[in-house]
């Protein structure tokens, strides 16, 4: 497997407004550990990335974790397994306390 810094936002889109306000001051590129999904990027300002309740719904969040994949340069499957969230199966099962929020 690659090991692959999940926090990497080098191939992340770095222009554009902030996703949150709209400003284009001060945005920067941030990443986010999501709920048992994966690490995904959002474009955020300074205020936002302060304040901001990154809670999406499911399929925003799943979406997201895909393009940042794809910003990666790796697949779903390589994140899952870098980030842990489909723990090796032994015989005592999956870990569990792993998708705790
Ligand atoms: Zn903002
Ligand atoms: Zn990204």
């Amino acid at each position: 497997m690659r090991y692959r810094d999940l926090d990497d936002t080098s191939g992340c889109p770095n222009h554009g407004p902030c996703e949150q306000c709209g400003t284009e001051e001060d945005v920067y590129t941030s990443t986010f550990q999501s709920w048992c999904t994966g690490v995904f990027c959002l474009r955020l300002c300074e205020n936002c990335t302060d304040t901001i309740d990154v809670r999406l719904d499911v399929l925003t969040t799943m979406n997201r974790v895909w393009e940042h994949c794809d910003h990666l340069g790796i697949t779903v499957d390589e994140m899952a397994d870098i980030s842990g969230i489909f723990p090796e199966e032994n015989e005592l099962g999956p870990s569990p306390g792993r998708c705790s929020p």
